[in-house]
């Protein structure tokens, strides 16, 4: 059996198509398929469509309906729970991820003996050029102070064995970024590439400020970097204040004390000041990462699932 995940977030245009793309290809595979559509706290009527898509389709379509929007990563956490499938594939609403790529991953997946099969897109068209450069910027960044691989480019559109998946369900962590996750966990992974493409219908939940808060979480989750270099940046003006401290006694022995210097006395504490707000900063950031953590709240709630029907 094959299980696909689906996350949903106000896609009532999109999911009518998306199955129907799908539905397409189904003679090209041979295994039983599974839908789980997750709707994350949609506004418009993803839920009514989903009913209605497993009224279509009672044996293959289950769906999930959250209490509020959780976001994309607590609805995969929660379609990978339920996945009962031995390939698990995780696939956006909006056709970005080509259902065609389906029967040549499953082909990879049993004949060559990968664990996962990726997908990456070569381009970013139809992108502001100003977020491709960050997400750029992002990649290469985090690659240099992560120990884990983040691939530029990767989509969340992957097939997993049945093993890979359990693996990632052993990771409870409440702070969930899935592109760290996946590759946390090892296995053979093969990548596939594709050009681009535009959602079918509806828009991108993502503003660029919610894609930089969601890069600085993926920072925060997998790298200490940000500590070490708070740290480091520390020691270094301690050692500067020595050698300049040094510097102004011995002056001040040899040359007398008269009293000039205060503007560049409130500049060098305005320094140190702001460089002391930004290490508190930062380690605010992780202390509040391990704050959300201790308190084990759940990654999602269910409000409704079609068993309810
Ligand atoms: N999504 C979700 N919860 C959210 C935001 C997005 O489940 O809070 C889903 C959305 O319905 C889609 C997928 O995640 O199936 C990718 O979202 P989107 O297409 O907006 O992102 P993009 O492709 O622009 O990166
Ligand atoms: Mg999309």
């Amino acid at each position: 059996m094959l299980s696909i995940i689906v996350p949903c977030y106000n896609e009532e245009e999109s999911v009518p198509l998306f199955l129907a793309e799908v539905e397409k290809i189904r003679q090209e595979i041979s295994h039983k398929i599974e839908y789980i559509f997750v709707n994350d706290g949609s506004r418009d009527n993803t839920l009514a469509v989903l009913r209605q898509a497993h009224k279509q389709y009672p044996e293959s379509v289950r769906y999930l309906s959250f209490s509020r929007n959780f976001g994309k990563e607590a609805a995969l956490y929660a379609g990978l729970q339920a996945a009962t499938g031995d390939l698990v594939t995780v696939m956006d609403a909006d056709l970005q991820d080509p259902p065609e790529l389906l029967p040549e991953m499953i082909r990879l997946i049993e004949k060559e003996d990968y664990d996962c099969i990726g997908t990456r897109r070569t381009d970013r068209s139809g992108e502001p050029k100003i977020r491709s450069f960050f997400a750029k910027t992002f990649y290469k960044l985090i690659n240099k102070i992560a120990d884990t691989e983040m691939v530029d480019g990767a989509r969340d559109f992957r097939l997993m064995t049945r093993q890979m998946v359990d693996a990632i369900l052993e990771l409870t962590e409440y702070n969930r970024f899935s592109k760290g996750i996946f590759s946390w966990v090892g296995f053979k992974t093969k990548y596939l590439a594709y050009e681009n493409r535009e959602r079918v219908a509806g828009e991108t939940s993502w503003s660029f400020w919610s894609l930089f808060k969601y890069s600085i979480d993926g920072i925060v989750n997998f790298s200490e970097a940000p500590l070490n270099i708070a740290s480091f940046v520390g020691a270094l003006s301690c050692v500067g204040s020595i050698i300049a401290m040094i510097f102004i006694i011995i002056r001040a022995l040899v040359f007398g004390d008269p009293t000039t210097g205060w503007p560049s006395m409130v500049c060098i504490m305005l320094f140190v000041g702001g460089l002391q707000l930004l290490c508190l900063g930062i380690i605010g950031k992780y202390i509040g990462k391990i704050f959300l953590e201790t308190k084990k709240r759940p990654v999602y709630i269910v409000k409704e699932t079609e068993k309810d029907r």
